[in-house]
Parts: C-alpha cells; structure tokens; sequence
C-alpha cells in the first residue's frame, strides 16, 4: 500500500500490511511462502528482444505444439462466450485410449501442479506426514504446509553415487513412511536433478508401501526419457496398487506449459475424491481442444523427443568438456555444478540475456539447472558461458 493512501487512513486502524495479514491466516498458510519466479522473464524480454534472450530457465519445449494444436485452438475462438466441457470428456477419451485405461481414471488439472497440490489438500492435514526425497519438486514441501501437513524428507543418493547422484534413495523413501504418512510424492524422473529409477527397483519400492499410504508419481518429463532407458512408470502398476496414481503434464514434451493442462491416473474412487476439490471449469476450453489435438500427433512428440535427446546428449557433453560436472538426465534439462562461482557465473550469463535456473532453494547453490533448448539455443548459451568462464577465471571444478 502506497504512503498516500496510508494517510487517508483513520490513525486508530491497523496497518493491514502483509504481516497484519498473515497473522490472520491458517496456520498452513502462515508457513508458506508465495511463488518466487527467479527472474522478471517480462522485463528480460523487453530489455533484450524476445528473439535475442535464450530463456532456459523453465524446461520448456523449444520446438513448440504441434500445428494441429494451434490450428485446434483457432477453431474454438467462435465460442469463447461458452464455458468449457466441465467434464473435459473428449480429452479424457483420447487420454484413456492412449494409456488403455478406463476414463473414469482420468482427472483434468490446471496444469500437474494443481493436482500435486490437491492431493495433499485431500489425503493429509495437521497431524500427518507427507514423504518426498530430498532434491525432489519444489512443489511436493509446498503442497504438504498448504495442506498443514508436516513434510518428512528422505535423503537422496549422495553426491558421490556412481550410477545416480542425487536421485531418489527408494529404500530411503520406504523407510520414512510411518503410521502418520498418508501420503508419498515421486518423480521420475525428478526435476531439478533429472535423475530417475527403474522399474525392478519401483516394482519392489512398491510391494514395501502400506496399502493406506496413497504413493503419487510425478511422471512430468516420462515422453522425453529414452525409450531404451530403464525409468519406471506407475502405469503398469495400477491395476495392482489401487493406492497408487500418476501425473503428466502438457507442459513439457507436448509444448503446451502456456495453456496450463496435466492430468492424474489413478483408480475411479481416488479420482471421485478428488472431483469433490476440483474447481468446475478449471481447464479452458481452447486448452481442452489443443490437447485432444496434440494427442492426435504421435510424430510430432516423436520428433520432439528424439531432437530433445539429440541436444541433451550434445550439451551434456560440451559442459562436460569445459570441466564442469553433469549430472545424468532423462528430461528436456540437465543439472551441472559450477562450483564456488556460480552465482557470479549466473548473474553474468543473464547480464548476456542467457536465463538458467539457479538451484539455492533446493539447497544446490553450486548447481544450475539448464534447459535443453534447440542446437541454436545451446550454441548461443555455450558461446556466452565462454566468455563467462573466462571472465570469472579458471578454477572451476
Ligand atoms: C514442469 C513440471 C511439472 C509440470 O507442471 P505443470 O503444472 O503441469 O506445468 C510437474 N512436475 C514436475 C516435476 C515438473 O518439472
């Protein structure tokens, strides 16, 4: 609130400022902290052009929808006065028969992240535990304090791991869950650290889970891991763990992180529980079109994902060669420690409008996580880091 209008104020009121508030709050909601977006990508954009700032910050997909995605949203701009199918029922159909389940499986989210956060609105509270690994999406702490839940994090893989620094510890995880845990987030493969399990490993996590503790796997970056890779999916698991569920997201692989749709797998009655949360329309109609289309285009997300490994291969390899350590990635972004220097090194590269993620909130401050763009991204990045590097002198691990 501006000085002025503070002044206009009977002198007696209180100050109403965000403290004032947050005293006024639940107590989940006292805990929490609201969305810190790195950096202001608007204000980069204007200052650089939109066609000069490499934006690897977001792990978004370069290539971008496929066309009938756009030619899909086009021709739902004659009915913009209608809301959407509440249901979302023809892209639940095309979901199912993608994924050979029943629709009644499938629930519609604006964007994963809503779903991560109403799982643990539904299933936990004040009292109960929320087990995710340590280096696991942000989101999963957030949606256990929103929930007022208490979050019980399970170490990773230590640092020296040979086969998967940082990645989830199963056996970690299996061992936090106590009477109290009425919930477990997975993702595989994670995010910020690309890592993943396989599915010898998720198959026996699985059969060590009590059947009263809901286990959900973040599945966000699932298209883009090879195929020939060993990352487990919850999906054939379903059938046989009614306590288990999965997301996924239009966001990544699909193209679509602007028109903010995912979507959860998991048996009938865990789906009902959560509809009784779900706000009505909360995925738009030109939103609903463009997925049903997307889905439509198997080579595009083909194409997508062999080009994504293609670079990742080749960016791995080049941050490798200027002596910095990669980790092994499955995803559309790579984790690479940049040692002592790293928020200098950040900062120079966003002065050349190069935007990475810097990983101090996941406890990773000599870590950046950097977005697999197209081959002219990632030369326009390795360019800048060059210069960068040599700038900040040698030294780096
Ligand atoms: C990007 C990402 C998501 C996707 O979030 P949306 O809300 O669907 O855009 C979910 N989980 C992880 C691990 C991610 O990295």
């Amino acid at each position: 609130m501006s000085a002025a209008r503070a002044d206009t104020r009977d002198p007696g009121a209180p100050a109403c400022d965000e403290a004032w508030f947050a005293a006024r709050a639940s107590r989940a909601v006292q805990g929490l902290r609201a969305y810190d977006p790195g950096h202001d990508l608007v204000a980069l954009r204007r200052r650089f052009g939109e066609a000069d700032l490499v934006e690897l910050g977001s792990n978004e997909n370069p290539y971008g929808p496929s066309p009938a995605a756009r030619a899909a949203i086009l021709d739902q701009l004659h009915a913009l006065h209608r809301y959407p199918d509440p249901l979302g029922a023809d892209l639940k159909r095309a979901l199912a028969a993608r994924h050979g389940v029943d629709p009644g499986q499938l629930l519609l989210g604006n964007g994963s992240h809503e779903l991560l956060m109403q799982l643990a609105q539904a299933f936990a509270g004040p009292g109960e535990e929320v087990v995710f690994s340590r280096y696991g999406f942000a989101v999963f702490a957030l949606a256990a304090q929103a929930a007022g839940a208490a979050p019980r994090v399970a170490e990773a893989l230590p640092r020296e791991h040979a086969a998967m620094p940082l990645g989830h510890d199963l056996d970690a995880i299996a061992a936090a869950i106590g009477p109290r845990t009425k919930l477990v987030y997975l993702a595989n493969p994670n995010n910020p650290t690309g890592t993943w399990f396989g599915r010898a490993a998720f198959a026996a996590f699985m059969a060590r889970v009590p059947a009263e503790t809901l286990v959900v796997m973040d599945e966000a970056y699932a298209e883009l891991a090879d195929p020939a890779a060993d990352v487990a999916s919850a999906l054939p698991l379903l059938p046989r763990y009614p306590n288990l569920a999965l997301t996924r997201t239009f966001s990544k692989a699909y193209g679509l992180a602007g028109l903010r749709v995912g979507y959860l797998v998991g048996v009938p009655g865990l789906v009902a529980v959560m509809e009784r949360l779900r706000e009505s329309f909360n995925v738009n109609a030109p939103a609903l079109a463009a997925c049903e289309a997307a889905l439509g285009d198997a080579g595009h997300l083909r194409w997508v994902s062999g080009r994504n490994a293609e670079q990742r291969r080749a960016l791995a390899e080049a941050l490798a060669a200027r002596g910095l350590r990669v980790y092994p990635s499955q995803t559309n972004f790579v984790l690479a420690e940049f040692g002592p220097r790293t928020a200098r090194i950040e900062a120079a590269l966003v002065a050349r409008g190069v935007v990475l993620r810097p990983m101090g909130g996941y406890g990773l401050p000599e870590c950046l996580r950097i977005t697999v763009g197209s081959a002219d991204e990632n030369r326009r990045l390795l360019a800048a880091l060059d210069e960068v590097l040599a700038e900040t002198g040698a030294g780096i691990p």
